[in-house]
């Protein structure tokens, strides 16, 4: 074990402990996934967090993440592409990454699916909303995020999972919660309107339990599980 294992494994273990009492506070038995975030941290990170037990990584620079994978060859883990997506890292994301997280228009949705194809086991997707309705934020708008699950669905290569978003900051001086429930009542009004939803990605290191409490089933977590980004 690397000389970082053993602070790794008491973030990780306390991260953990924290999930589940969100969860029963929210008397919720959806199991919560928590994706390790990985971007601008060293492979040693990353390798010590593999080495007692973290599964899944979320990176959001495509070149940074494939490095990553190289290096941690062999390992079974799952990779999940989190950040904005530019039409020209399509085809990286599609070879390399297990999830992509940050699908917010058609465009982007066809050229996954493309890259993918179907020899392969589905991209498995998450449509990100823009739930704050902010200009400079990525995301598709609610109103628009059934034509857009529906464009995925058409893709074989992927595999429609949920909906992502990254609420307002809170040191705007809004809280989260709006936000989060904003998207929970959408993700439920998706699935009953038959899209076979399973995951509602919100929450990250400053807000994740009121993510859980509204309802999240993955959260994405990084600075609190390996300290501030180098
Ligand atoms: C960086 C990032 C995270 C993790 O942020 P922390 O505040 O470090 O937990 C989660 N989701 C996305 C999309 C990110 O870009």
């Amino acid at each position: 074990m690397s000389d970082h294992s053993p602070p790794i494994a008491e973030r990780l273990q306390s991260l953990h402990e924290r999930i589940e009492a969100a969860q029963r506070r929210a008397q919720s038995l959806t199991p919560v996934t928590l994706v390790a975030v990985s971007k601008k941290q060293p492979v040693e990170a990353l390798r010590a967090a593999a080495a007692v037990g973290q599964r899944i990584f979320g990176e959001n620079y495509v070149q940074e993440g494939m490095a990553k994978q190289e290096a941690l060859g062999g390992a079974d883990l799952l990779w999940h592409h989190i950040g904005p997506i530019q039409s020209n890292k399509c085809a990286d994301i599609a070879a390399h990454f297990d999830w992509a997280q940050g699908v917010d228009r058609a465009k982007i949705a066809r050229r996954l699916g493309e890259a993918r194809g179907t020899t392969r086991p589905a991209l498995q997707v998450c449509v990100q909303i823009n739930v704050s309705g902010e200009a400079s934020k990525s995301g598709i708008a609610p109103a628009d995020a059934e034509a857009l699950c529906e464009t995925v669905l058409a893709q074989p290569g992927l595999q429609l999972r949920g909906l992502m978003a990254i609420p307002t900051p809170p040191n705007d001086g809004r809280p989260p919660e709006a936000d989060f429930a904003a998207l929970r009542t959408l993700y439920e009004r998706l699935r009953e309107r038959g899209f076979a939803l399973d995951t509602l990605s919100m929450g990250m290191s400053a807000d994740f339990e009121a993510a859980i409490a509204a309802g999240a089933t993955m959260v994405r977590i990084g600075s609190q599980l390996f300290g501030p980004r180098g």
